[in-house]
């Protein structure tokens, strides 16, 4: 399988969030995967898959609820809010390693592209 194209979206950094980007990815003309992010630490860049937010059940009704969540969308009783135990989980990710790096090496490439790009138009701004 082939990443027949990239989409790259930059989000401006304001410092307070590792998150430099969002992309799209098409894999031989047949398969697309959009929402995917761009994350950067000051050791790395890397990509982050498309991804839910694990739920946790209501203590008062059992109903699937966010851990973030002050009330219980279903019985609307109030909830603890526990942001460390909020997790993700991917939607979906690669199996081969070879296509993992293959993946990532094509969307950095297109991340570090609209970068250059997007420095120029702001030095012609200036
Ligand atoms: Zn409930």
């Amino acid at each position: 399988m082939k990443v027949t194209r990239v989409d790259v979206r930059l989000v401006r950094n304001t410092g307070k969030s590792r998150l430099r980007g969002y992309f799209t990815a098409d894999f031989d003309n047949v398969f697309r995967v959009n929402s995917g992010r761009i994350i950067e630490t000051p050791d790395k860049t890397f990509l982050a898959m498309p991804s839910k937010e694990n739920f946790r059940m209501c203590k008062d009704c059992g109903a699937k609820i966010s851990y973030k969540a002050q009330y219980c969308s279903a019985c609307g009783k109030e909830q603890l809010v526990n942001l460390a135990a909020v997790t993700y989980k991917d939607v979906c990710h690669a199996l081969d390693k070879t296509f993992a790096t293959e993946f990532e090496s094509a969307v950095l490439a297109e991340y570090n592209k609209a970068k250059v790009i997007a420095s120029n138009d702001n030095g012609s701004n200036s």
